[in-house]
This record gives C-alpha cells, structure tokens and sequence, in this order.
C-alpha cells in the first residue's frame, strides 16, 4: 500500500515558494510563521504542521489580506487584470473573491491534459453550453423565461435561467434538448443533479439527445447514481472535473475513472479521518494555490472529502500527484452510525445506487432518526417490499438499531443556492473529533 503520491520535482518548488510568500508577505498568514518547523525539514511536513483556513476565515480577514505585499492592487482593478466575484451560496455561505481570468485559464487548460477525450478536442476557443443554477452563472429569471440569445455570452450557451429544476415544466425540458441540436456544443458542462432530469425526461419520452463529444460533471459530487441515469441517454465520454472558485482546477478524470490532481496549479494535503472509523483512504482536501499571484491560500479546507487510490498508479499512465477513487462528499454531508461513526454521501450512494427503481434519493438524520426520501425511477415502482429492501440495505450503515423510515416523494429538493444536499445531518461537524493530525 502506498499512499505517498509522487510529485515532480517543480510541485516541491512552486510548493515552497507558495508557502514561503504566504509566510513571509500575505498578511492573512500573520503569525503563521511560529508554526514553521524551517527549510530543514521536508516541504510535506513544512505544510502539515501549519493550520488550515476555512470559509469563514476568508470571510473575515476579506479579499485584500490574501494577496501578497507590494501587488498593485488598485491598477489591476481599474484595468481589469483582476475583478471582484461573489460565491454562490447563501448569505452566510457567501465569499468575495480576487478572480484572476488566466491563472483560472491556465489551470483549466491543465486539468484538460488530464483525460484523453478533453486532451484530443483541442479545447480552449470551443462551443460550451453548460446546465447548472443561475447561481453559479448569473444569468437568472425570476419571472417567464429568457431567449437564447438572452442566455448566450460568446462561446457560451446558458441553457437554464431558472432558480433550480423544480420549476422546470415538459416546454423547458424540451427547450434543453432542442437547444442541445440547435448549438451543438463542444463540451456540455452540467451539474449531474441537474443533467440527470433532462436525461430521465429523454428517456421516459423516447426522445433523441444530441450528443457532444464530452459531458463534464462539476459543480457538484460525487453523482454516481446520477451518472447511471445520465449514462442511459448521453453515451459520450461523462468526466469529472472539480474546482473550487478559491483554488482552481484540482482533480480531474482520467478516461479510466480516476480522479488525477491538477498539480500545475494547485498542491493538496489530505488530512486523513482518524483510523477508527475503518476508512483509512478518506480524508478531507486542504488546498494551497501554486500560481496565482493574486491570491495565496496555503491549507485551505474547501469542505470536501476524497477517496484516496492507495495504489497510487492508473492504467492511464498518469503518475503524478494524488489519485483519488471518487469524492466522498462534503464534511458537512456527513451523517453519522449509532455508534457515532460517520458515513459519507458516497457510501450511502454506493447501497443507493444498487437499487435498481431509485432515481434521486435524500438522508436527513434527525434526533437519532433516519428519514430517507426516495424519487423512483417510475411511480409504479413504490412499493412496501422497496421500501423494506432499502431499509435493509441502510442498516448496516447505520447499525442494526437504527430507525429508518423511508419516504417515497416526487422530488428532492434544492438549497437556496441550487445545489442538491443529498445527505445531512443534525449533529454539528466536529473536525478535531474526525481528523486526527500527524497522518
Ligand atoms: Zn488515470
């Protein structure tokens, strides 16, 4: 077993200069430096004795005191080098942040060389239509619809203004699939939860997809019972890509099924839960930037969790950097056993997914009971004998004691920022109690 990635020789440098700038002149990192062990120790063990930065960090200390002394920061946003973004999100879950249009280029540019489909297209001036929450586009309606031209911006094709997919009706499935034919783009960008609707109304009509030459998941993850029903109707190449807006592109899918990091541009460390759990490959990501000059972000707990490849190798041929299985979930997806083990979205997705009638599912934890909603693939389909079936399969999980109560309902529905949180639970995210250091 190995679990020590392999890096190149410039991950270690761009990894010390990184960390050296932060420490040395990026007022976020303020007395970071007491906690530097020095240059004679390796550049991992420099990084895992540092402390992490959260969401809430970024919000509190803003924008400006994660870029470095000395940047000129009012000429680059009067010329436009650099623009402020808002996350998407609710309120409190909300970010501004430095948005650098070529280091986020760059580091997409990367991640392409990561799957031989994405690497053959030639990509970079492509038609791309992309299905995801006017949340994370900007391009909403609250009231009737937008034309396509409306929804258009260059290369780019919006193909849903609407809040999240509840208010999709049979005409707005139908404008999806027919704008599909009309633009025919390159690359379709789709959150899975969203793509997985337009690929079941297809399905259920006997309706002709047109077919591009790569499906890219983002977004949202892991997916896998939404790739399943995706899979039925779009037969192209389905792949993975996750970035975060603060770190760029990270992991991305090789055409094996493996998710490869992006180590151009990003460095993971992974803090791994602590071993008791019995998931010793599961681990939450820590993200530090290598290459933007706008923003230095050393350890930054972007929320989600990965399934390291213990291997460490892929049929690909692509050895460098972390190889991940699949993404686990977020952390504060977590749900948690009777004896207070957590389980993740992707454990519960892997039973999920086994049950041949389920389309969509949703576990809510609540005062020591577990409420699991069900949309079935055809409404025919509910039954006492499912709903026993799906129990049983849970209950290991969760511990043969535990109340399980599932639900079938038409739909699942979306947070206010029009992503799906499949699994959730009241027991607050206690990280010292998941994470263990010196891993
Ligand atoms: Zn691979």
């Amino acid at each position: 077993m190995k679990t020590s990635p392999n890096f190149s020789g410039n991950y270690n440098i761009l990894s010390e200069r990184a960390l050296q700038n932060a420490l040395q002149n990026v007022p976020a990192y303020k007395g970071w430096q007491a906690f530097d062990p020095g240059s004679s120790a390796s550049i991992d063990a420099r990084f895992r004795a540092m402390p992490t930065i959260s969401k809430q960090d970024l919000r509190e200390h803003t924008w400006r005191n994660f870029i470095p002394a000395g940047m000129d920061i009012d000429t680059a946003l009067k010329t436009g080098t650099i623009e402020l973004v808002q996350t998407s999100g609710t309120t409190a879950e909300q970010v501004l942040n430095v948005w650098y249009q070529s280091w986020w280029d760059a580091a997409e540019a990367a991640s392409w060389q990561y799957n031989v489909h994405t690497a053959a297209l030639n990509l970079g001036k492509h038609r791309e239509a992309i299905l995801t929450s006017p949340m994370n586009t900007g391009i909403l309606a609250k009231n009737g619809l937008l034309t396509m031209e409306e929804r258009s911006c260059g290369r780019f094709l919006y193909l849903n203004e609407k809040i999240n997919p509840s208010l999709w009706d049979d005409q707005l499935f139908e404008r999806i699939i027919r704008e599909l034919e009309i633009f025919q783009p390159v690359v379709l960008e789709a959150n899975p939860s969203y793509l997985v609707k337009v690929a079941r109304y297809a399905y259920r009509h006997h309706l002709r997809v047109f077919q591009p030459p790569v499906v890219i998941f983002s977004y949202e993850n892991p997916g896998v019972l939404a790739r399943k029903h995706i899979a039925k109707v779009f037969h192209a190449p389905l792949i993975s890509s996750y970035g975060a807006t603060e770190a760029g592109y990270v992991l991305m899918e090789c055409e094996q099924g493996k998710l490869h990091q992006v180590s151009s541009s990003c460095r993971i460390d992974i803090e791994f839960m602590r071993p008791e759990y019995g998931h010793p490959h599961v681990g939450r990501l820590l993200l530090t930037t290598l290459t933007n000059p706008w923003r230095s972000l050393v350890r930054f707990d972007v929320g989600d969790l990965v399934q390291v490849d213990p291997a460490g190798i892929c049929k690909c041929g692509r050895n460098d950097g972390y190889i991940c299985k699949e993404f686990a979930g977020r952390t504060v997806n977590l749900t948690y056993a009777t004896s207070g083990f957590p389980v993740t979205t992707a454990m519960i997705e892997s039973i999920i997914n086994n049950v041949e009638a389920v389309a969509e599912y949703q576990v809510l934890q609540r005062e020591g009971i577990y409420n699991v909603n069900i949309v079935l693939d055809e409404e025919d389909n509910a039954s006492r004998t499912l709903k026993e079936e799906i129990t049983e399969r849970l209950l290991p999980l969760y511990g043969r004691d535990a109340a399980i109560n599932v639900h079938f309902v038409k739909e699942i529905e979306t947070e206010p920022s029009g992503k799906y949180r499949l699994t959730r639970s009241d027991i607050p995210v206690n990280m010292e109690k998941l994470f263990g250091k010196g891993n």
